[in-house]
Formats: structure tokens, sequence, C-alpha cells
């Protein structure tokens, strides 16, 4: 049996037979600046963004002793990202999944991978690789192939054409 999700929110899942492929690029998103950081508020932290310890040091520590300028790129990036109203909080899932969305928008919007970084570098004070949002686009792409396919043999039109949309934009 083929169960399919398609969580309109952004979140591409393909459950078939039991196996559950899930696009991630968060794993991959570091903060600029990150040397600067660590010395200004004394402390050691990971590089990457999405990770218990960065989020519990930049989101509940002394962020006053960070320096003006990068500050107001960490408040953006927790009003962005982080405020939705779980108990988890910003543990929970959908920080991840709001910046795999503000991606897939930027994408949407006919930006090319280094214009991605680009911007997310001047919004948020973060980057990536462009070859890793390269590969993020294509597994979203592909997902999205995969779920056009079977709404067509299911002939769920309603499905084909939203996944349609959504897959025309980032191509
Ligand atoms: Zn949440």
């Amino acid at each position: 049996m083929v169960e399919i999700r398609y969580d309109s929110e952004g979140d591409f899942i393909n459950t078939e037979s039991g196996k559950i492929i899930e696009v991630s690029i968060t794993e991959r998103i570091y903060l600029k600046n990150h040397s600067q950081i660590c010395a200004q508020m004394g402390v050691r932290m990971p590089k990457k963004v999405f990770s218990g310890a960065t989020l519990d040091l930049l989101f509940t520590g002394e962020i006053e002793k960070i320096d003006e300028s990068f500050r107001a790129c960490i408040y953006a990036f927790a009003k962005d990202f982080l405020d939705c109203n779980c108990e988890s909080n910003p543990y929970c899932e959908h920080p991840e999944k709001k910046f795999m969305e503000y991606i897939l928008k930027v994408r949407g919007e006919g930006k090319s991978p280094e214009q991605i970084v680009d911007r997310m570098g001047k919004e948020y004070m973060v980057y990536s690789y462009p070859a890793d949002i390269v590969s993020f686009l294509d597994d979203s792409i592909r997902t999205l192939e995969v779920l056009e396919a079977i709404a067509e043999t299911k002939e769920n039109r309603k499905m084909r054409e939203k996944v349609r949309t959504a897959k025309n934009l980032l191509v």
C-alpha cells in the first residue's frame, strides 16, 4: 500500500512502503561571524544554526553582549522562524520547516542558489553552500515529481495541480 502525505506547509514527505524521504537542508545552515559571536559572548557554540546548543545560547543567552549589527539579524531569525506556540519551541520541528519554506519561497522568486545564499546572509546572517542548496532543490523537485505521478495515477486532480504549481516555481 502506498500512502502519501502532502503537507501544504511545504513539508514534502513521500511515504512509500514504509520508507520516508525527507528533504533537509537545515543541517547545513551555518552562522556567519561565528567566531566573533563566540568571542563576544565568551562561549563556544556549534557553527550549525539548527543545533540545540546554538539555539540555546543565541535565544536564551546573554544576547546583549553581541555586537548590535549582528543582533538585528538574530532577532529577525527568531521572529521569522522560532515564533511558534509549541511547548518545546524552539526545539520543535517548525523552525526547520519554516526555514525550508523560506528557501523554497526565495527560489520561487527566481533566485539562483548563490542569490539564495546571499539573501539568507543579509537577512539572517547565516549561510550555506550553493551546492547544498542545489541538492536540496533537486530533492524537493524529485519529491514533487513522485507526488505528481502518484496524483496522476490516483486521478487526484486537486493534489496534482497543487504539486505541479509548487514544482514549477522551483524548476
Ligand atoms: Zn513548533
